[in-house]
């Protein structure tokens, strides 16, 4: 067999993936007793276009799954689609040019699932085209009914456990998008403001607050200053008048009130931020909310009603200043909570919201995290901190439509919350009417159903059970909650990136915990973001910058754009880099030449057949076994990028650099070598190439099949190289005298390359004496190789001397000397 004389990429990688589809390659098979390795894979948003930073995280985890497969590992590798919530929620709206409250809930709904349904076609063309060895039959969505079922099954667990409880309570609330929010949804954000001193009044005197939401004047509550302030210690007990609105609120002594900001004095509003909240509740202040949920000021502000936040800020601060309330001003910068969604500033609402109870618990999910193995390791700390400062309950109840409900009522007489049998689940309890028909408690028949929807991380929180197929009657539980007795992880592997760890991670390790009693996964590997040059992330939602990655993919194919997410270490942000594309390019090249050299001199490699290993041979096999295990090692930690490290660098220059420059002519089956001679050096051509395309296979799988399946597959009986066996480092291969005897070698070569170069002739330029200088221990090592070192050098004689005079280079091996004597030019 003869490779053709160029690989082209765009032809054969369409070619394989259809091939390892056909077979189906990539199935978990459920008959199998193999041990499991199961991977939690995140069910992209379905939100709009895939981004490069997708493809950048998708293929490091992808990477590490083609290498446990290699390892023998039955791979249960699923993909879902997270497509219910408010993100795909504002894709419909946007796309579409609705809002979802003006269509109406039943007809939304249908238009989501219509649209994310054709994303999601599209998305998985665009994975298989990556080349992802993700098993398709295990696919899931997370608005399909069973993942519904699954989701209502854990809420329904979780209130049968006491966990769920539901609450008027003060709520993040968004105004842009009309629905309560979680913490973890928050994020701070700089913004321009302007201070405003606002005086209050107090039997005729002024008592100036500073604020930036002077709009909140009407939802003010109270007055507070620090119980050891001098300046106010009389006022305290007493009462303030609000400018404008004129209601009287109580002043009043906290420690969280700064002496030292402004003016010692703050306003409470219902609410301005979490202190507003905590003194509310602990001085049993009035509640106050004068924003409606579309963020409207209300009948609380007379004269100010229908007016927006800003609106009534402006309108608000220019009747201060007639009032002659106004008493200075001065822009800040500060930080602002704002919603990760759509960058709205938070307020906080009264609502009766549904929880689960959490805060009592942290320390149990700060452990379960502690078992987890965060690769790289600093990322447990973003996980600890996270948890540790946690101030909320998890509020998972939104005023959304597109979601999972809850499976819930609640009876109108007496309270009592009704909730639906396991065997009615997915239910829709708007549409739905409760098996049980009536009140258990006080048998009324006026049931409410309850019309909030689940928080998406509610859903996708579930993502081990939705793949586990968790409380379903199917065929994979048994297996699954077998080996589930025998650990305490359900997975093994959760690829994420790092900005959800206070999300995705922490919501599903809550889950784990409290249903089920078991830390979601083994191991948590985090993956970095793509940055732009001037190092802002790339996502969908802030445009793709230019990087298409399909367009990447037909200019430069899968193999080079996977190349270029293994090229960073785990967890690193990296950006698009040229130089990191061009080299997935030139490995592809390499691979491809060096195996058309050598599958050429292994065309009649007989494995069965007598051979003799020559020193270099063993010191190739040495080589060979170090890569092999510093890749092996560097895999298993999903440190891919080290793996690849390790293997490029024995492929480049033990193998290509020296190995088959060395053994050439023994190759060749040049006179004066004999059968045993080139069958020893055919045995570690053979060996060491197929190790190395082995061991860049989870990284560059279609180059790497292309050339199996030309040469090797019908030698290993094996019809692709993705379910052939990991290279294992036989014992016999260690061998410290050849490694020793093996670099003495390359030592004296790599003196004989620097004369050469120094001359600034071609490394075939022929050398008339090659004459090395070393001590007996090391001449008797180099001694057996004299006539490889010839061949390499294009020498006639290699010599030794005693001792060195003359011109002689200095290598990196100590007390070796080498001096090439080139032939004159005539000469040669
Ligand atoms: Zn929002
Ligand atoms: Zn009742």
């Amino acid at each position: 067999m003869k490779l053709p004389k160029k690989y082209k990429p765009q032809e054969a990688e369409p070619r394989w993936q259809q091939f390892w589809e056909e077979r189906g390659l990539f199935r978990f098979d459920r008959m199998s007793d193999r041990p499991i390795y199961s991977i939690d894979t995140p069910p992209p948003t379905v939100s709009g276009n895939i981004h490069i930073g997708h493809v950048f995280s998708y293929v490091q985890a992808e990477v590490v799954a083609r290498f446990w497969r290699m390892r023998g590992m039955n791979v249960y590798y699923p993909f879902g689609f997270d497509d219910n919530g408010l993100p795909s929620e504002r894709l419909v709206e946007k796309e579409k040019g609705v809002k979802a409250t003006e269509v109406g809930r039943e007809k939304f709904v249908q238009m989501c699932l219509e649209l994310t349904k054709a994303y999601e076609d599209e998305f998985k063309v665009f994975w298989k085209r990556l080349g992802l060895s993700v098993d398709w039959e295990e696919n899931y969505s997370t608005i399909e009914p069973r993942s519904q079922r699954i989701s209502q099954r854990s809420f329904i667990d979780l209130y049968r456990k006491g966990r769920v409880y539901r609450r008027e309570a003060p709520t993040l609330w968004c105004p842009e998008c009309h629905t309560a929010i979680a913490q973890a949804e928050v994020e701070d954000a700089e913004h321009d403001s302007v201070f405003y001193d606002v005086a209050f009044t107090h039997e005729g005197r002024d008592l100036v607050i500073s604020t930036t939401r002077p709009e909140l004047l009407p939802a003010c509550v109270g007055m507070f200053a620090h119980p050891e302030d001098e300046r106010y210690r009389a006022l305290i007990g007493k009462r303030a008048t609000v400018p404008i609105f004129g209601h009287e609120v109580p002043i009043l002594a906290d420690e969280k009130a700064d002496p030292e900001k402004g003016t010692g004095l703050v306003m409470c509003c219902t609410f301005g931020d979490t202190t507003d909240i905590a003194w509310w509740q602990e001085h049993d202040l009035n509640t106050r909310i004068v924003f409606d949920d579309q963020g409207r000021m209300n009948e609380l502000a007379p004269g100010y009603e229908d007016l927006s936040i800003r609106g009534a800020r402006k309108r608000i601060v220019a009747d201060l200043e007639a009032l002659g309330s106004l008493k200075g001003q001065r822009p800040i910068q500060h930080t602002v909570n704002v919603h990760e969604r759509c960058g709205t500033g938070i307020e906080f609402s009264v609502a009766s919201q549904w929880f689960i109870r959490i805060l009592d618990i942290k320390d149990e999910i700060i452990a379960a995290g502690d078992k987890v193995e965060w690769c790289p390791l600093y990322m447990k700390v973003r996980f600890r901190n996270w948890v540790e400062n946690l101030k909320w309950d998890w509020c998972v109840s939104r005023q959304r439509y597109y979601g999972v409900p809850f499976p819930v009522w609640a009876c109108k007489d007496c309270g009592e919350v009704i909730l639906a049998e396991d065997d009615e689940l997915p239910v829709d309890p708007t549409t739905t009417w409760p098996k049980a028909g009536k009140c258990p408690r006080c048998g009324s028949v006026e049931l409410e159903p309850e019309r909030d929807i689940m928080d998406t991380w509610m859903t996708s929180s579930c993502t081990p059970f939705l793949n586990l197929k968790w409380g379903e009657e199917d065929s994979r539980v048994e297996r699954f909650k077998k080996r589930r007795d025998e650990t305490e992880f359900l997975m093994d592997l959760r690829p994420q990136a790092h900005d959800i760890i206070r999300t995705w991670a922490y919501y599903t390790i809550v889950k784990g915990i409290l249903n089920e009693g078991k830390v979601p996964w083994r191991t948590a590997m985090i993956s970095g973001h793509v940055l732009r040059p001037d190092r802002a992330k790339i996502s969908k939602s802030k445009g793709g910058g230019g990087h298409a990655p399909s367009a990447i993919i037909e200019q430069r194919s899968a193999d080079a754009t996977r190349y270029w997410s293994c090229s960073s270490k785990i967890g690193v942000d990296t950006m698009m880099a040229d130089e990191a594309f061009d080299a997935g390019k030139r490995l592809t090249v390499k691979l491809w030449n060096a195996s058309k050299f050598a599958i050429l001199r292994l065309e009649d490699y007989d494995p069965e057949a007598p051979r003799e290993l020559a020193v270099i041979d063993r010191w190739l096999l040495a080589r060979l076994s170090e890569a092999v295990r510093r890749a092996t090692a560097s895999f298993e930690e999903c440190e891919y990028h080290a793996a690849v490290e390790a293997v490029e660098a024995f492929f480049w220059h033990d193998l290509c650099d020296n190995y088959i420059e060395i053994a050439k002519k023994r190759l060749y089956g040049d006179e004066g070598y004999d059968d045993a001679g080139r069958r020893g050096a055919q045995f570690a051509l053979y060996t060491a190439l197929l190790g190395v395309l082995k061991m860049i296979a989870p990284v560059m799988p279609h180059v790497t099949e292309e050339i199996h399946s030309l040469f090797f597959a019908e030698k290993e009986g094996v019809e692709s190289i993705h379910v052939s066996d990991w290279p294992v480092v036989g014992d016999e291969w260690d061998d410290t005298d050849a490694e020793r005897a093996g670099s003495l070698a390359l030592a004296v070569i790599e003196g004989m390359r620097k004369v050469k170069s120094t001359h600034k002739v071609s490394v075939a330029t022929p050398v008339s004496r090659l004459t090395v200088a070393c001590d007996d221990d090391a001449w008797a090592m180099l001694a057996p190789m004299t006539a490889e070192l010839a061949a390499v050098s294009n020498a006639r004689t290699v010599e030794r001397v005693a001792e060195a005079n003359g011109e002689f280079v200095t290598t990196d091996i100590d007390g070796v000397l080498v001096r090439a004597e080139l032939e004159p030019e005539n000469d040669a």
